[in-house]
């Protein structure tokens, strides 16, 4: 498994977590390729390139501010590593907010995993933009629960950040079971103190306690989304995590 930065947003921490800074700050956004013997598998295809020269060109102007420089496009993160879009076999999105779905259009060969009612959720709403997803070209396999995704890969359902919102199970080789947890949970900190700011945030805290079961409490082993302290110790492309 290989994470790659694919950009970040100027954000207050208050916006994760009750009671936290209202200081904006760099939150980074970020997507992982695991390899299968069922081939390629990435999670989350994270902001477009349209970014770098325009870093409002999704919402206007306003308090979310994304940074991104043209290395940062996932395009240009797995070429780094010697990976075409085509080599991708299968995505799977948390969910298709602009900075987890971003790029899904630059991978018409793979197939897209995401939850049933997360794709009639996000169909139509301003607040997740269809220009990056919703395109004839792209196909998408509706799952409804826990699912099988490949070799070691598992789908779970983690809603409260929107309806159908979903994690990633990873059990790898020699580090064992890791979570890519997408935006069920921030930073370690929502983990930690079971605390979220979130649309849902009685289903929210009901993800987070079954992300915390699923790595036995080892907080060590739960990728968050928009995570500084934490994406500064974990390794990045092109090191890997066997
Ligand atoms: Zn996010």
């Amino acid at each position: 498994m290989t994470i790659f930065r694919t950009g970040g947003v100027d954000i207050a921490p208050s916006a994760f977590l009750p009671g936290a800074s209202t200081e904006v700050s760099f939150h980074p956004v970020w997507s992982a390729l695991i390899r299968t013997t069922e081939g390629n598998v990435l999670f989350d295809t994270g902001l477009h390139p349209v970014h770098v020269e325009r870093p409002d060109a999704t919402f206007g102007p306003g308090n979310l501010k994304v940074v991104m420089a043209k290395e940062d496009s996932i395009v240009s993160r797995l070429s780094e590593i010697g990976i075409r879009p085509d080599d991708i076999a299968i995505v799977v999105n948390s969910h298709l907010h602009f900075d987890h779905a971003g790029n899904n259009g630059a991978f018409p060969k793979a197939t897209f995993v995401v939850q049933g009612d997360h794709l009639a959720f996000a169909k139509g709403k301003p607040n997740f933009p269809g220009v990056y997803w919703d395109i004839p070209e792209l196909s998408y396999l509706p799952v409804a629960g826990r699912a099988r995704v490949a070799p070691g890969l598992e789908v779970v359902p983690t809603p409260g950040h929107a309806p159908g919102h979903q994690s990633l199970v990873v059990d790898l080789a020699e580090t064992g079971r890791v979570v890519l947890c997408g935006d069920a949970a921030f930073t370690r900190l929502n983990l930690e103190r079971g605390e979220i700011k979130q649309p849902d945030e009685a289903a929210a805290k009901e993800s987070m306690a079954l992300i915390r079961s699923l790595v036995e409490g080892d907080l060590d082993r739960v990728f968050t989304s928009h995570d500084p302290a934490s994406f500064a110790r974990w390794r990045h492309a092109p090191s890997v995590y066997r």
